[in-house]
C-alpha cells in the first residue's frame, strides 16, 4: 500500500515506521505527514501521543478515534514547512502549512491549516493550528480534473480513496 501522506513511497517505508515508533519524525513536516497517515489508518493513540503535553488536556483518544473512523482521508498537500534547523536555534518551534481533503457523511471537505509544532522531550510535537479555510467541495464529474490540484482525473485520483 502507498503511504496515505502522498509521498509516493510504500507505507511501511514512510509514515508507518514513525507511527509504530521504529523511527522518529526528524522534522515537523515528517511529524505532520505521519499524523495525517495515522488519521487515515485510524491510529488514534499515535495522534494523541504526538500532541504537545499542554494540547493533550483538551483531547481524548476516544474522540480522536471516533473522528478518524467517521472520516475518509483523501489527500494531503503540504504548502510550506519551516526550515526546522534554523527555527530550532531560534525558539524550538516550527510551522507547517497544509491542505487536507476528506470526506465525511458523503460530503467532500477541504481544510487548510497552519500548524504549530514544538520540540518537547526531544521530539517534535503538534501544538495547535489555525484553520484558514474549511469548505465543502462539489464532487467532480467523472472527467473533470481532481479538486486536489493534481492534473489527474478525479476517478484516477482522490476517488480511489472512497
Ligand atoms: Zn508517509
Ligand atoms: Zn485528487
Amino acid at each position: 500500500m502507498l503511504c496515505p501522506c502522498g509521498s509516493e513511497q510504500a507505507f511501511n517505508q514512510c509514515c508507518e515506521k514513525i507511527i509504530t515508533g521504529n523511527s522518529n519524525a526528524n522534522s515537523p513536516e515528517q511529524l505532520m505527514r505521519s499524523r495525517y497517515s495515522a488519521y487515515a489508518t485510524n491510529q488514534a493513540e499515535y495522534i494523541f501521543h504526538t500532541y504537545a503535553d499542554i494540547s493533550r488536556k483538551t483531547q481524548t483518544i476516544d474522540d480522536i478515534a471516533q473522528w478518524a473512523n467517521e472520516t475518509k482521508w483523501l489527500k494531503l498537500v503540504i504548502h510550506h514547512a519551516s526550515n526546522f534547523q534554523h527555527d530550532l536555534l531560534e525558539n524550538n518551534s516550527a510551522q507547517v502549512g497544509f491542505s487536507a481533503y476528506y470526506s465525511h457523511q458523503d460530503q467532500i471537505f477541504h481544510m487548510r491549516e497552519n500548524s504549530n509544532f514544538i520540540m518537547e522531550h526531544n521530539q517534535w510535537r503538534y501544538l495547535d493550528g489555525d484553520v484558514s479555510e474549511s469548505s465543502t467541495i462539489d464532487k467532480p464529474t467523472r472527467n473533470q480534473h481532481c479538486f486536489c490540484g493534481s492534473t489527474r482525473k478525479f476517478k484516477q485520483c482522490c476517488a480511489k480513496a472512497f
